[in-house]
């Protein structure tokens, strides 16, 4: 699946619980959410699932996950999104959530700093050691074309659609998004500081081959300047040694990498230990705040362990309290995925 994928129209309709974060704890948990029947909407702020493994060592094989004598990290999250698959999860990428209150009625209300608002009466924060944040190039006067015409992820593609689009970087995202926007653009340039890519192989192949048919350019060099006035980009300067080009851009997308940094999380009046992690009993992994979770890397109690395997455990006792609150009025049944209809006529197998 590429980025693009993920770009996806905001539905309207309820979900059970909010889930802040699309790392594999989250991504499990939509599953055992889905067993007990409840809908699930997750919120990351990168554009794609799979948190640390997906961004930091996806190529990278993990040995301890149960059942999978080796895995890499890319492996896991596409095997977690198949899993969660039936129960169609509804994902937002590109997005922070920002604040976390609770409503006169009782629900939790989450808004994320692109303006959206999601209501719902149980709330997951499966968001890891934070969340991750783009790292800006060091160049002067960015601020004025920040979200009109300078961007550090796609979050519409109309933004970049029939324009000149420079491309800065050399790793998956630079690339997979410049085969993804292609098509869509007036002009592609991409913008490394080297002929050698951090990428998939298949992806700089095929980058390579729309540079050999003319298709796009490919320019060797560092990021200088921006030129233009009044937030209106019209062109990008690149240094290579000694020497230094324009190219004409109206549109700038730079991939330079993540920060991880916890964010607004410290604000929202939840117990913390050592001011970064968000403590949790060992029953339900819930906080301080009846009906808020915290599962995961995010989450403290004595005996923690940051595996990934902690965190699956931690997400399946979390969903049956969520039941109990999002379904007051309706029983809970232990069952088995092997034996019970019920289960797999919501897993789709039957
Ligand atoms: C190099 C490396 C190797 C590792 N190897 C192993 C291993 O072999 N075995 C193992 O079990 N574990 C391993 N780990 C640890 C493992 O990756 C973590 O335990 C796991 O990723 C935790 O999952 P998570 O879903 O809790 O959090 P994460 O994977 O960190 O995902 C959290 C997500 O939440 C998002 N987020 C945070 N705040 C917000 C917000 N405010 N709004 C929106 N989104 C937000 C983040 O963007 C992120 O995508 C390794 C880690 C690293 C770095």
């Amino acid at each position: 699946m590429s980025p693009a994928d993920f770009v996806s129209p905001l539905h309207s309709q309820e979900s059970d619980v909010l889930i802040i974060g699309a790392g594999p704890v989250g991504l499990f948990a939509v599953f055992e959410l889905g067993l007990l029947g409840l809908k699930a909407r997750l919120i990351d702020t990168l554009d794609r699932p799979g948190g640390q493994c997906a961004e930091l060592y996806p190529e990278k094989p993990i040995y301890d996950i149960p059942g999978w004598p080796t895995i890499t990290g890319q492996q896991l999250t596409d095997r977690l999104m198949e899993q969660a698959a039936p129960f169609e999860p509804e994902f937002r990428f590109n997005q922070r959530v920002e604040s976390l209150t609770r409503r006169p009625d009782g629900r939790f209300q989450l808004v994320t700093d692109a303006g959206e608002v999601h209501v719902a009466p149980v709330v997951f924060i499966a968001a890891g050691a934070g969340s991750f944040t783009p790292r800006k190039p060091k160049v002067d006067g960015l601020e004025p074309y920040e979200g009109t015409a300078v961007f550090y992820a796609v979050r519409k593609r109309s933004d970049f659609e029939g324009r000149d689009l420079v491309i800065v970087g050399g790793g998956d995202s630079a690339l997979d998004w410049t085969l993804d926007l292609l098509p869509d653009v007036k002009s592609l340039t991409l913008v490394h500081r080297r002929d050698k890519f951090r990428a998939a192989p298949h992806s700089v192949a095929a980058m390579e081959q729309a540079v050999a048919e003319g298709r796009m350019k490919f320019v060797m060099g560092e990021l200088d300047g921006l030129e233009g006035a009044e937030g209106e980009l019209t062109a990008v300067t690149i240094r290579n040694k000694a020497e230094t080009t324009a190219i004409a851009a109206d549109r700038l997308l730079t991939f330079f990498g993540l920060n991880i940094e916890l964010g607004p999380i410290a604000d929202w009046a939840l117990d913390l230990e050592d001011g970064r992690q968000i403590r949790v009993d060992t029953e339900k992994f819930q906080t301080s705040t009846p009906g808020i979770f915290a599962i995961g890397d995010i989450n403290a109690y004595p005996g923690k362990l940051k595996l990934i395997l902690s965190g699956f455990h931690e997400g399946a006792l979390a969903a049956q309290e969520a039941f109990r609150i999002a379904r007051p009025d309706e029983k809970l049944r232990f069952q088995y995925t092997t034996s019970s209809s019920e289960l797999q006529k919501r897993l789709k197998v039957a």
